[in-house]
């Protein structure tokens, strides 16, 4: 690289979580252009427009944990406080037709231990086993070597159905949005240890207060413009082009690097002719799992009565009460992960399902006055078994640094991984670029 100025000039194309991340790790060591196909940014995690009487609405219900280190510093980077984004709130787990537990104010592990002693709707027997499948899976956890899926492990240690209805599945379905029989433990157990047993706080459920475009996408802009960054939306980039200088072509323009920072759905079009196969075939290759978020809104409030209380027998698994967070207590998100598993339903076959569900809890309620419903296809790439990662050495070779949060090494996709995958090609593309122009 024969620099022309003193900061490489870097192109980061996406504007979901993971690109904005990346842009905004970058921006005070480089020159970043940021292209992003959409008419704004936030990816999968942006506001829905046509809010239709709601406070509002996104792309889906998302719920974050404070054990997001990576989100949490990027929001205070772009001058947003924990506060006005998010609702904190102990992790309980309130099932209308199954187990109840509450974390105990006690330091880690004790919150969770006295949280499932003290639980309600299940046998003594049961919180024992409960109690013993965890501890097993956290001794596991220093055995990643032996991976295996989370039905056969279950099934090895004949865990009873009920916990496996009530709490297994239930658990496996949100975070990592992978059936049972496909779903890594290595995965589940990453999650639970840093989420779950590190620390009390970093179980806390961060319940967004207000659209996620507001929270991420529209300060992280303002902050990258504030900070000279060039902001390119509606700018499709079509395939990425590799110069005999080393530096990249991106959408007619030259860079030292680019950042591919888009779904794996996305970047299989966009790698280099080049690519060795392998890499293309891995892109193309990848599985992803749906999930549907169903919003409706009453004439009158919705008592329920937790702010997130599940069905382990319904379509939707999980009920986000809006007044429980202090917003319009006559607005409900519903989620149904896995929704694929479903087929494909009609919007009113989704409400009517989805109402049904909520009559269970709520049978006061009356019919919706309003409901929206978003299915998004590809939600997640699935959490499977022994889940390998592209081996992108050959793109990075080639100062192509992908990110996003199929990438993460250990966690499932999800926010987090997005960010700190963002921050992950960020610090690699500025190293190597530094390391090149020392050898030039
Ligand atoms: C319904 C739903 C619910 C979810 N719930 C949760 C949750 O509760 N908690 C949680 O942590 N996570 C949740 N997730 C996952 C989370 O939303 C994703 O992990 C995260 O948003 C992925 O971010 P990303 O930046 O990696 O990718 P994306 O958000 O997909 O961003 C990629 C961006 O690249 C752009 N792009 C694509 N092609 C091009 C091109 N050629 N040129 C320019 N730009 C391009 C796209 O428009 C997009 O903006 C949920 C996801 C969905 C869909």
């Amino acid at each position: 690289m024969k620099p022309h100025s003193s900061r490489p000039k870097i192109a980061v194309i996406g504007a979901g979580w993971a690109g904005l991340s990346a842009a905004v790790s970058l921006v005070q060591r480089a020159d970043v252009t940021l292209f992003e196909a959409g008419k704004q940014a936030g990816g999968r995690a942006r506001t829905a427009g046509g809010n239709s009487g709601f406070s509002f609405l996104d792309n889906g219900q998302h719920i974050c944990l404070g054990a997001y280190r990576g989100v949490l510093s990027l929001l205070s980077r772009i001058g947003v406080s924990e506060q006005e984004a998010f609702h904190r709130l102990p992790l309980q787990w309130y099932l209308h037709d199954g187990m109840r537990l509450q974390t105990a104010s006690l330091p880690a592990p004790f919150h969770i231990l006295f949280g499932i002693l003290f639980a309600r709707n299940i046998s003594f027997n049961h919180k024992i086993r409960l109690l013993r499948d965890m501890n097993a899976l956290k001794k596991y956890h220093h055995q990643p070597s032996a991976n295996t899926n989370i039905a056969a492990w279950l099934n090895a240690r004949r865990t009873p159905r009920k916990l496996v209805a009530e709490f297994w599945q239930p658990l496996v379905w949100g975070a990592l949005n992978t059936p049972l029989e496909q779903a890594g433990l290595n995965t589940l157990c990453n999650v639970l240890q840093d989420g779950v047993w590190a620390d009390k706080a970093g179980s806390d459920y961060l319940m967004p207060k207000r659209d996620l475009g507001s929270i991420v996408a529209r300060p992280a802009l303002a902050y990258l413009q504030r900070q000279g960054a060039n902001i390119r939306l509606e700018t499709r980039v079509p395939p990425l082009e590799n110069l005999p200088c080393g530096r990249v072509k991106v959408n007619g323009e030259t860079f030292d690097a680019a950042i591919l920072a888009v779904a794996p759905y996305h970047a299989a079009a966009l790698l280099p002719a080049e690519v060795p196969h392998n890499l293309q075939t891995a892109y193309q290759q990848m599985s992803y799992h749906a999930i549907t978020t169903v919003y409706l809104r009453y004439a009158c409030p919705v008592p329920l009565p937790a702010a997130m209380t599940g069905l382990a027998n319904g379509t939707a698994q999980w009920f986000v009460s809006r007044g429980a967070i202090g917003l319009p207590d006559n607005e409900v998100a519903a989620v149904i992960s896995l929704s694929d598993n479903l087929g494909t339903l009609k919007t009113d076959e989704w409400v009517n399902k989805v109402h049904s569900d909520l009559l269970r809890i709520c049978p006061n309620i009356g019919e919706p006055v309003e409901s929206k419903v978003i299915t998004e296809k590809r939600a997640t790439t699935a959490a499977i078994t022994g889940r390998p990662l592209p081996d992108v050495r050959w793109l990075q070779h080639h100062r192509i640094y992908p990110a996003g949060d199929y990438l993460h090494p250990r966690y499932p996709a999800t926010l987090e991984a997005a960010v700190q995958s963002g921050i992950t090609a960020a610090d690699l593309c500025c190293a190597d670029l530094k390391a090149v122009c020392k050898t030039e």
